[in-house]
């Protein structure tokens, strides 16, 4: 029996283990897939690098570089299209994430996928979702340093092989592992930034979000900013926010 195939890494999944297993490394799409050839959000020529991400994945199902490998039920590495032009980054799994293994399930990711869909217009499974920590810190607590420290490679091989257009840091951890500053992200949100060459934006955390309702905005405007820096209209009804 094949093992499942993690999340995030499933997209053309079928196609990609069989030039896998034709000793394939690398595919080269000069087309956007069927699925997203409605939406400008993915990218009309590319260099995938996708293949290099179910390895990846694999990889860190098996971590134990930090101590969240005790108490994880199971890691949590992405969701979405490996061929995205945005990716977010979010802090870490919680209890539903953890339970799933996938990104941004629980309540703030319900959030998060509205923001995305009923927001920005776009099908949640065109953009690229991950997190600086790959397991859930108990009790839901902020990641530590050396948590951050041991994990880092992973995420910085993710944007390596999805080379997303835009980055959106959502909160404090993202952006600051991303800008590498100490700043916070009241701060930092709405100001573009810039990880090697990718821009990237902060902005507000939809868990701070459900806590702060009257900040949607501020966030939402973010978001715009994105759009407009890729060239992507906003829905119809744009400047509602969702
Ligand atoms: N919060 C995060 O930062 N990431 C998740 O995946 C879920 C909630
Ligand atoms: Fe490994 Fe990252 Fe999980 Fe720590 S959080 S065990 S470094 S995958």
């Amino acid at each position: 029996m094949t093992p499942a195939r993690p999340p995030g890494t499933d997209a053309l999944g079928e196609t990609l283990a069989y030039y896998r297993d034709l000793g394939v490394a690398e595919l080269y799409l000069d087309e956007r897939s069927e699925e997203h050839r409605d939406f400008s959000v993915n990218r009309k020529t590319a260099k995938q690098d996708v293949v290099l991400l179910q390895p990846l994945a694999h990889e860190v199902s098996g971590c134990i570089k930090c101590r969240l490998s005790k108490t994880r039920k199971q890691t949590v590495f992405a969701d979405g299209s490996p061929g995205a032009r945005i990716m977010f980054i979010g802090e870490a799994p919680g209890a539903d994430e953890d339970a799933q293994g996938v990104p941004f399930v629980g309540r703030a990711g319900q959030l998060l996928t509205r923001m995305i869909e009923d927001g920005m217009g776009l099908p949640r499974s065109s953009v690229y979702i991950a997190n600086v920590l790959k397991c859930r810190p108990p009790e839901n607590r902020n990641p530590e340093p050396d948590e951050i420290a041991a994990c880092r490679g992973y995420l910085e091989r993710q944007i390596d092989l999805v080379k997303p257009e835009v980055i959106v840091a959502l909160g404090k951890f993202a952006a600051q592992f991303l800008l590498e500053t100490d700043e916070g992200i009241t701060r930092l949100r709405g100001k573009w930034g810039i990880y090697r060459d990718i821009p990237v934006m902060p902005t507000l955390h939809p868990s701070y979000l459900l806590r702060q309702p009257v900040l949607k905005k501020e966030a939402w405007e973010d978001l715009l900013a994105v759009l407009a820096r890729l060239g992507i209209d906003a829905p119809a009804r744009k400047g509602k926010q969702p």
